[in-house]
């Protein structure tokens, strides 16, 4: 199994077939967000009462174990981030929007960047600089 891990406890986030976060929007409303372990899957589960974001909205993701925030502010302030760790023990850093409606998703290795999602473009030159 793929284990995602949060950054700051190693924790882990992944439970079964879903990531779980605790998420906290800009509105101050807050909840517990389920997303996919599959990169470039954007299906989220979410209690139905929690479920009424606006397009655009920002969501701040924490983790549930630590509950440190989980923003990749090194890249730019509307990321977070999470490690992958796959089975042969490989580590990656696994970076997605906290905007609702904006599906990107990065996957930084040591050297290597890969882009999943069809929001990309807004963060290009983020990454950019880096490699
Ligand atoms: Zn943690």
């Amino acid at each position: 199994m793929i284990n995602f891990l949060c950054p700051h406890c190693q924790g882990h986030l992944r439970v079964s077939n879903s990531i779980i976060f605790l998420t906290k929007t800009t509105k101050g409303k807050s909840g517990l967000v389920l997303i996919s372990p599959e990169l470039g899957d954007y299906s989220v589960k979410m209690h139905p009462t929690y479920n009424n974001f606006e397009e655009g909205e920002v969501v701040n993701f924490i983790c549930p174990i630590c509950y440190e925030n989980l923003d990749a502010e090194e890249f730019d302030k509307n990321l977070a981030k999470i490690v992958m760790q796959e089975e042969d023990g490989k580590e990656s850093t696994i970076v997605f929007s906290k905007i609702v409606g904006e599906k990107c998703t990065y996957q930084i290795t040591e050297g290597n960047i890969k882009s999943y999602g069809n929001n990309l473009h807004g963060y290009d030159s983020t990454f950019g600089d880096i490699f």
